[in-house]
């Protein structure tokens, strides 16, 4: 796979996927994104530009580009919350902050050379999950 950002992308939009407004303004937010977003936070952003899209649209237009695979939507804090971001064609993971909630994205995956000691020895593994976690700068500053 290979990996492209969002500006070689361009202006690609999934065949059969009707052009609207407010599912322009959801990718323009997951595009202009440092990182991965909660849907609370993707509406708010939505509103910078305009008439914020109401958070029930919001989900309603991330469950389709997830589905088209224009966006990944990833379970953090054991499944408790939910942050999409562009699919980037790339894996990832990330780093959660145990108090404030900021999500950091890891350049590296330790996972890459490790070989499972499974018992069912014809296990094919396609995938893992992986989630670190701890307290930012910010917090690990705080008292
Ligand atoms: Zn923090
Ligand atoms: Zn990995």
């Amino acid at each position: 796979m290979t990996e492209r950002n969002a500006a070689e992308r361009g202006n690609e939009w999934p065949a059969g996927m009707k052009r609207t407004k407010q599912r322009e303004a959801v990718l323009a937010v997951l595009e202009r994104a440092e990182g991965p977003l909660r849907a609370a936070e993707i509406r708010a952003r939505t509103g910078e530009d305009g008439a914020p899209v109401r958070l029930s649209t919001v989900y309603r237009i991330l469950e389709i580009i997830v589905k088209k695979g224009m966006a990944v939507k990833l379970s953090i804090l054991g499944g408790e919350t939910a942050v999409y971001e562009l699919n980037r064609f790339r894996h990832r993971h990330y780093a959660v902050c145990v108090r404030c909630r900021k999500i950091v994205s890891m350049d590296n995956c330790p996972m890459e050379r490790f070989i499972p000691k499974l018992e069912d020895g014809d296990f094919r593994v396609t995938g893992h999950n992986l989630e670190i976690y701890g307290y930012c700068k910010d917090c690990d500053a705080a008292p």
